[in-house]
């Protein structure tokens, strides 16, 4: 059978890994959060005091990175670390040290060498640009800024987190800037992914949404379940 990638790009608490998750288990497919990745790399460069400005030392870490996602669960050298990767601490390092083209390099190869093996709804922020330009569906999943705070927010609070409504808003803000304004592989959409603003949509909308171009696109209109 064809393998098929369907890329789901785009900001911060757009809805990215819900739906994905979601579309990946409708779909039989594997979901890769490649944040997750970011993050594992991040996470570990915070415990060995490695500084993210430190590009040269930071590409060896992402390249030594054993990193295994499973259902619902990211293990870093065979520690499970999901909810280590979830602090804002990480959040923000993630971000810095995806400006660094060789730990970008490290990861678009680890990302690439799991959608050659089998079909895959793969999020990020540059899966549809760079890591599989080719693949079969995109999307680029937006929503309005208050409302992607509003949703990492009542995931934060969900977790036990305290932030405040305006800091997260800032942190998430500092974040997609420097995600989309970097020189290697910003946040962008690519020209042939379809755009889905999921403001005041559920997420069963959007879930039917992406599926009816997944179905017009791969299958050519037969159910994949
Ligand atoms: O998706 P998530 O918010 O968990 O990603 C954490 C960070 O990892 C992002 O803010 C971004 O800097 C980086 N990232 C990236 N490319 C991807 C996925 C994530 O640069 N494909």
């Amino acid at each position: 059978m064809k393998i098929v990638v369907v890329a789901i790009d785009g900001p911060a608490g757009a809805g990215k890994s819900t739906i994905a998750r979601r579309l990946a288990d409708r779909l039989g497919f594997l979901y890769i959060d490649t944040g997750a990745m970011y993050r594992a790399v991040a996470l570990w460069a915070v415990r060995q005091n490695v500084e993210t400005t430190d590009h040269h030392r930071m590409e060896q870490l992402a390249i030594a990175a054993g990193i295994e996602l499973e259902p619902g669960r990211i293990r870093l050298n065979g520690e499970d670390v999901t909810e280590a990767i979830r602090t804002a601490e990480v959040s923000n390092g993630a971000s810095r040290i995806a400006v660094i083209p060789g730990v970008r390099r490290a990861m678009v190869a680890k990302q690439r060498e799991l959608g050659e093996r089998t079909s895959v709804v793969m999020e990020g922020r540059d899966i549809g640009t760079v890591v599989f330009p080719g693949a079969e569906v995109k999307i680029f999943l937006d929503a309005q800024p208050g409302e992607r705070v509003r949703r990492r927010l009542r995931d934060v609070r969900a977790q036990g987190g305290t932030i405040s409504e305006e800091d997260l808003a800032a942190q998430m803000n500092e974040r997609d800037t420097r995600d989309s304004t970097r020189a290697d592989a910003p946040l962008s959409q690519a020209p042939d992914a379809v755009y889905l603003d999921s403001t005041g949509l559920d997420i069963v909308q959007v879930e039917e949404a992406i599926l009816k171009i997944v179905r017009g696109r791969v299958t050519n209109g037969k159910d994949f379940s």
